[in-house]
């Protein structure tokens, strides 16, 4: 048995999330800190690809939207029934970067519905509670802050927003590098009246002790935004488990213990990302000492430093979910 805190979710207290006050309204669409625990999905890309979905470059997690549906609704699937409250639409590779640019232009409507339409359905016909997160990636690359351009990005991100709109709960912009992505899906998402979560990439090379993004702006500069554009959470991904339970307590120190913008963490299984990483150029290897159990320890570590929020990236299945679902959770 774990030892963790005592956290018991009440699903009847995860609110629908459709008011239309922005401000406001992104702040009251989740409860406030309580002690619910809320429980994302993990990694797609390396689920479908586990399960033989159709998986290459460049096309990465798109290609099984493209080829192979089947395989997205059955990784959905599986984390919804390892317990999560929250399952992220797959279109995190849906830019020109992976499906390239002519797809992007002539597909990329349909497929980012069809991403919206297979999370939705499975989530409504789950037998528990479970809302769906729109997916907004870093357009320009991923852990590669050097390469934002917002006038590219926007136009692109334009796209995702109004084709997953009509199927999402909330909206999930992850993996930012910069203040400034941020702020662009800030601003983008807001005509859509739904909540924003803003989830940021940070600095995991042991460089420096200080909780930093990729960009080198600070995880305290992130909370202070998270505070200005109304977002309903601020979490932390895809970098190494080792480096979030700093950021959480620099997240929690400019927020305060009774703030209404929740917490998160959904942590890759990866090695540390070079400075210089071709975003998804190739499937780094995947570490081996986090063992469904060995991740649910971190995510304790992270409920006790003021995280509400707990899921995988990269790396991080359905067994690890499932393992938060009853260590941290029960
Ligand atoms: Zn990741």
């Amino acid at each position: 048995m774990l030892q963790v805190p005592m956290f018991k979710l009440t699903l009847t207290a995860i609110p629908k999330i459709n008011s239309v006050c922005r401000c406001d309204a992104r702040h009251a669409k989740l409860p406030a800190m309580t002690n619910t625990i809320l429980i994302l999905d993990g990694g797609t890309g390396r689920e479908l690809a586990r399960r033989g979905a159709p998986f290459r470059q460049p096309e990465w997690s798109a290609l099984a939207l493209i080829e192979g549906p089947q395989f997205v609704s059955a990784v959905h699937r599986a984390y919804v029934e390892a317990g999560a409250d929250v399952i992220t639409t797959n279109s995190y590779a849906l830019v020109p970067f992976h499906i390239g640019v002519e797809r992007f232009a002539s597909e990329g409507v349909l497929l980012a519905a069809r991403a919206g339409q297979l999370a939705r359905d499975v989530a409504d016909a789950s037998s528990h509670s479970v809302r769906v997160a729109g997916s907004l990636p870093p357009v320009c690359g991923s852990y590669r802050p050097d390469l934002v351009d917002l006038d590219r990005a926007r136009p692109i991100l334009n796209v995702l927003i109004g084709a997953l709109a009509p199927n999402v709960d909330h909206w999930l912009a992850e993996t930012l590098s910069s203040l400034a992505e941020a702020r662009l899906c800030a601003m983008l998402t807001a005509p859509t009246g739904k909540a924003l979560w803003l989830s940021f990439t940070l600095e995991d090379d042991g460089a420096t002790d200080a909780s930093a993004l990729r960009s080198g702006e600070s995880v305290a500069e992130a909370a202070y935004l998270a505070q200005e554009v109304g977002a309903a959470a601020l979490l932390f991904n895809c970098s190494q488990p080792e480096v979030m339970e700093a950021a959480i307590s620099s997240a929690r120190a400019i927020l305060g213990a009774q703030s209404a913008i929740r917490i998160g963490v959904y942590a890759n299984a990866c090695p540390p990302m070079a400075a210089d990483a071709k975003a998804n150029s190739e499937l780094s290897p995947i570490r081996a000492d986090l063992t469904p159990e060995g991740y649910a320890r971190f995510a304790a570590a992270w409920c006790a430093a003021g995280a509400s929020i707990l899921g995988g990236c990269c790396g991080i299945g359905p067994e690890h979910i499932a393992a938060l679902r009853t260590g941290v959770t029960a």
